[in-house]
């Protein structure tokens, strides 16, 4: 696994890592919480936080609370603060500010390593109950719950116009090819598109055979090559159905983020360009005027 150590000690640091390192983790040890949060937050895979109390410039109360935070938006992090005070009020106090296990310091390596055991069977599990919380078993993509929650994120560190844009796909004629090759052929179709989909960014299964995507830092000209691209890659797929070859096409509709705009603001307004595209002959890409529908605020 992957183990941030915080402690105000060299020294400390130092002999906490000469216990962990050789059961095969990668330590990366700070003296200072600030930076050890921004490194939490820049790197996902790390899955455990081993704090002292006693640190700055956040003090480790507030490094769980931030880690904490920030662990809703990068996946499961375990958090273990060490004080060398061992009393009820510092337990309490540690475990009410998020923090998921406690221990003395400096700590006995068996001791040590068996709560890192512990928090490995946790994390594990917490990462496959958010993949099957997230995903849509057909085609490993986002669900549109996750979806959405995903492109709020992305929207709020790119809400400027132009900085954010939206893409929803939807196949042409589905019901046909289920009709006339199966419901395994349609399948299969379904989890190609997605494949296609889910090499672009941020893309999600939002019901049967649409799709999204958010494309952050791409303004509504670049959506819409890229929407293109898409259509010209869903057109070059041949799905094998026995004897026969399938082809299909996708109708997109792009739309771009505009001021005081709201996620699902720019999906409607993609979702209406994509009525466009179907209404105007299918396999087509048509991007969102800005006044397509007024913006709804948040
Ligand atoms: P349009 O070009 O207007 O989009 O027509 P369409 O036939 O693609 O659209 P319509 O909404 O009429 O049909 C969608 C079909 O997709 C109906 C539904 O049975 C089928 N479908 C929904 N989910 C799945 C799935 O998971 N697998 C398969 N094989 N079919 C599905
Ligand atoms: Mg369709
Ligand atoms: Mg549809």
């Amino acid at each position: 696994m992957q183990i941030v150590i915080v402690d105000s000690s060299r020294v400390v640091l130092q002999i906490i890592a000469s216990l962990i390192e050789p059961r095969g983790h990668a330590v990366h040890a700070f003296t200072d919480s600030a930076e050890a949060l921004g490194f939490l937050r820049a790197t996902p895979t790390v899955r455990v936080l081993i704090t002292s109390l006693e640190v700055r410039p956040l003090c480790g109360l507030e490094l769980c609370w931030s880690a904490r935070l920030i662990a809703e938006e990068r996946g499961p992090l375990h958090v273990i603060t060490m004080s060398s005070v061992r009393n009820v009020r510092s337990l309490a106090e540690a475990l009410d500010s998020g923090a998921d296990d406690f221990i003395e310091k400096p700590p006995s390596a068996e001791e040590l390593n068996a709560r890192l055991r512990a928090a490995e069977r946790l994390t594990t599990m917490q990462e496959e109950l958010i993949r099957l919380a997230e995903t849509d078993p057909l085609t490993g993509a986002l669900n549109r719950r996750a979806f959405f929650n995903r492109a709020r994120i992305a929207a709020e560190r790119n809400s400027h116009p132009g900085g954010v844009s939206a893409i929803l796909a939807d196949i042409d004629h589905f019901k046909r090819i289920n009709d006339q090759h199966g419901h395994d052929t349609g399948d299969r179709a379904i989890t190609a598109v997605a494949d296609l989909i889910a090499g672009e960014g941020i893309g999600g299964r939002l019901g049967g055979e649409e799709f999204a995507l958010i494309l952050p830092r791409c303004c509504l000209s670049e959506a819409t090559t890229r929407a293109e691209r898409l259509r010209s890659n869903v057109q070059d797929l041949r799905i094998r159905a026995g004897d026969a070859t399938v082809t299909l096409s996708c109708s997109f509709g792009v739309s771009t983020w505009a001021d005081g705009d709201s996620v699902e603001a720019l999906i409607k307004r993609a979702d209406i360009a994509l009525y466009a595209a179907k209404s105007g002959g299918r396999n087509r890409v048509v991007a969102s005027t800005p006044d397509a529908v007024p913006i709804v605020a948040q």
